[in-house]
């Protein structure tokens, strides 16, 4: 536009330029011609003075300026030429001109049609609000005429604000719900300032889009969460109410087969007494991981951040599986690297119960081998790196993630053969998870599994090691034992330690060997038997100075003839790190070590230094329980009461305040009808305050595992917790802490 404006000032120029040649010319013409007609009136008047033969001077000068004004003429006529010239093609250019203009209106038309039929809505303002431009959609949205809105502040009836945000470029985006005639529409809107100086305020443009739709199926999908997470959560809250009732019976089973096994027993009964037990022990467990998950679902996992030692948190996992691996007839080893740190920092329950899992199944899918448990520094700092490897049956490629994902089992056939709910590696993922840590597993079919768990454990500050690993460097130990499991793992530490070793599977082999050197030390599997670990003691004689044979608890009775034999010390499998260093580092008397399994069959004395004698209050409603409760008490040594609800705890305790024989203990049961544990324990309380009586200690009794709950119990009044079911030891310990209330009011 610009150059056809540019072009008409230029035709404008020349046409006036022409106009003052032309008018010039004619001046000219009319002089020429007023000369010529005063020099022929001149020259008549000397004629009329008779001067006739004098040079006729007029003739002369007219006809010179006939002859100029023929040249002027001539002038002239070029210069008309030129201008007519000039004029046609200024025409074309004109002509070419509004081709030109015609084009770009074309063009405009097209942009704004292609603009329209976006269906976006578009509209600029100026720095004051005021609309410069709105399009046809706008014009729509706002059911105006353009004629309404450009030049005024209109504004769309906002009814609602979504999200809002600045890009990097600085252009705004928002959404907003705008009522309109045809009902609200969702607008995601992109504003962009466009012009203006320091001094003016810009133009903004806005250009939206209507997203109603995917607004509203977003609205739709979030509501659909939001219900499915409420759905979960009542789910989780319904599993756990669900398998606290079943608890409680199974509480009853589980103390009174207890029960009845300290009893005198026919070995028929005991053997009945014992089936019972360990199939309520195994219903627990199963609630227990029920529990456990619906608690990981509900988002109540919450993790500690304690020190601990890995290498005893590991071992002592192993040794708690051990029976059940050598019942199989399978190994079962640890080996725990020097270079983790001896404490670290973590949760130490819930990664036994990784371990106690993996290692768990790692058992149940074995049948001949074994199993190792190896824990090494990770790839990152304060990185630990746990494996659990067997040589069980394998887990199919295709398998392989989804044994991860909740009730799904490798395969249906081998899930009826071995058993199991498909909730363990779920719960164990979601664990690793959310301790930061992550869980992958290798197997092939047939050819073992090993899992192996990656978890940030930052070491602890000044951590001392529970053993001084010996030095073992230039010592050469035989080892002799027909698995590979423990005794690779054994050789692996004692080279740790700089002995050399030489691993061999049976006597034969080992006494083929046994003369290529001097030995120093020969371990010895009892699994052998008892026959060739005696020969072998025998073969190599007293040049040996260490000849350890290594037991499972159950052949510690073969101790005296294996001593006999000529062994100089036992270790019992799963072997433990401090238990190893400490044979090579003893005098090689034969030496005892306390074993795990010695401190099970504790009989049923009260532990010195527990107070005994004890009046204690047990308000419990299920009577199975309460039998439960009052049956480990009296065994106890102490005197409980019973009370069947809240309301009636409240009485016995007030009643035996107001004689001056108030309890040493109430044991409150959390779940009771009419009053329950909690209100009965505020009423008591309050009744202390009143009294400005001694506080009498209150220890819950409860089957519910989450945290809302030992909460409430805290705030209530209560100062511990026990739970259900109802375990010796851990009552025992509870009591402990408690000082009879005649003491306290001496
Ligand atoms: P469960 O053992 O109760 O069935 P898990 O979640 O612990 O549930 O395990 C899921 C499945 O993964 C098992 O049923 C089994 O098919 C497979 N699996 C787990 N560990 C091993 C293993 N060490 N060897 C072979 N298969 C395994």
């Amino acid at each position: 536009m610009a150059a056809v404006s540019e072009f008409a000032g230029e035709v404008r120029a020349r046409a006036l330029y022409g106009h003052r040649t032309a008018a010039l010319i004619a001046r000219v013409v009319i002089l020429v011609l007023a000369l010529l007609l005063a020099l022929v009136l001149t020259s008549q008047s000397r004629a009329d003075d008779g001067s006739r033969d004098e040079p006729p001077l007029p003739f002369t000068i007219g006809g010179g300026l006939t002859v100029a004004a023929l040249g002027a003429l001539t002038l002239v006529f070029r210069r008309i030429q030129s201008l007519r010239a000039e004029k046609r093609r200024l025409e074309e250019r004109i002509e070419g001109l509004s081709d030109h203009t015609w084009e770009l209106k074309e063009a405009e038309e097209r942009a704004r049609s292609f603009l329209e039929a976006q269906g976006d809505v578009i509209v600029r303002r100026d720095g004051n609000g005021r609309i410069t431009y709105v399009n046809d959609a706008f014009c729509a949205l706002a059911a105006r005429a353009r004629a309404d809105l450009e030049g005024t502040a209109f504004a769309l009836d906002v009814v609602e604000d979504g999200g809002a945000a600045v890009l990097p470029d600085g252009t705004r985006v928002y959404d907003q719900k705008i009522a309109t005639a045809e009902g609200a529409r969702w607008i995601a809107w992109r504003e962009v300032a466009m012009r203006g100086g320091p001094a003016v305020r810009p133009e903004t443009q806005s250009v939206g889009r209507d997203v109603t739709d995917r607004a509203e199926t977003e609205r739709a999908l979030a509501d659909a969460r939001d219900q499915a997470e409420a759905a979960n959560r009542a789910k989780s809250r319904f599993l756990a109410m669900v398998s606290h009732e079943i608890r409680t019976p199974l509480n009853g089973i589980l103390g009174m087969a207890g029960l009845m096994l300290d009893t005198s027993l026919t070995p028929e009964q005991a053997t009945y007494a014992k089936a019972i037990k360990t199939s309520g022990d195994t219903l627990l467990s199963l609630i227990e991981e029920i529990l456990d998950f619906s608690k990981i679902e509900a988002g109540k996992l919450d993790l500690e951040a304690r020190a601990f030692a890995p290498a005893a948190l590991v071992e002592e996992t192993v040794e708690l599986l051990a029976p059940r691996a050598h019942d199989k007839g399978i190994e079962i080893a640890s080996y725990v690297d020097d270079r983790v740190p001896a404490q670290v920092i973590g949760d130490a329950a819930r990664l036994r119960q990784v371990l106690l899992n993996l290692a768990g199944n790692a058992i149940k899918f074995t049948e001949a081998g074994g199993v190792a448990v190896t824990v090494e520094p990770g790839i990152w700092p304060d990185e630990v790196q746990l494996s659990v490897r067997d040589t069980g049956i394998g887990i199919a490629p295709e398998a392989q993630a989804r044994i991860f994902r909740e009730f799904e089992q490798a395969d249906d056939g081998a899930t009826r053969r071995y058993g199991g709910t498909g909730l363990g590696l779920a719960i164990t993922k979601r664990i690793v998870e959310r301790m930061g840590g992550s869980i992958d597993v290798d197997s092939i079919p047939l050819g073992g599994s090993t899992f192996t768990v990656r978890l940030p454990l930052p070491a602890a500050a000044d951590a001392p090691s529970s053993f001084v690993a010996p030095k073992l460097d230039g010592m050469a130990v035989l080892i002799v034992a027909p698995g590979t499991v423990e005794s690779s793992l054994v050789a692996r530490r004692l080279g740790a330690w700089g002995a050399s070793t030489a691993v061999m599977p049976n006597v034969a082999a080992a006494t083929a060997l046994l003369p290529e050197r001097d030995w120093d030390a020969m371990l010895v599997d009892h699994a052998l038997g008892s026959e060739a670990a005696e020969s072998l003691v025998r073969t190599i004689g007293t040049t040996c100075a260490r000849r350890i044979v290594l037991i499972t608890p159950g052949e510690r009775h073969e101790l005296p003839g294996l001593q006999a034999a000529g062994f100089t010390g036992y270790l019992v499998k799963p072997l433990r790190a401090a238990s190893l260093a400490a044979r090579f580092a003893g005098d090689g008397a034969f030496e005892r070590e306390p074993a795990a399994d010695e401190m099970i069959e504790a009989p049923l004395v009260p532990t010195p230094g527990t107070p005994a004698g004890l009046t204690i209050l047990v308000a419990e409603d299920n009577d199975i329980n309460a039998l439960l409760a009052r049956a480990l008490l009296v065994k106890l040594g102490h005197r409980p009461t019973m009370a069947k609800n809240g309301a009636l705890a409240v009485e016995s305790w007030l009643a035996a305040q107001v004689s001056g024989v108030p309890y040493d203990l109430v044991l409150m049961d959390v779940n009771m009808p009419q009053v329950d544990g909690i209100e009965a324990t505020r009423r008591i309380r309050a009744a202390e305050n009143q009294r400005a009586a001694c506080r009498t200690p209150i220890i819950a009794l409860t089957a519910n595992a989450f945290d809302e709950d030992c909460d409430a119990c805290v705030t209530a009044g209560m100062d511990g917790f026990l739970p259900k079911p109802l375990d010796r030891e851990r009552l025992e310990a509870a009591l402990a802490t408690v000082r009879p209330a005649a003491s306290l009011a001496a």
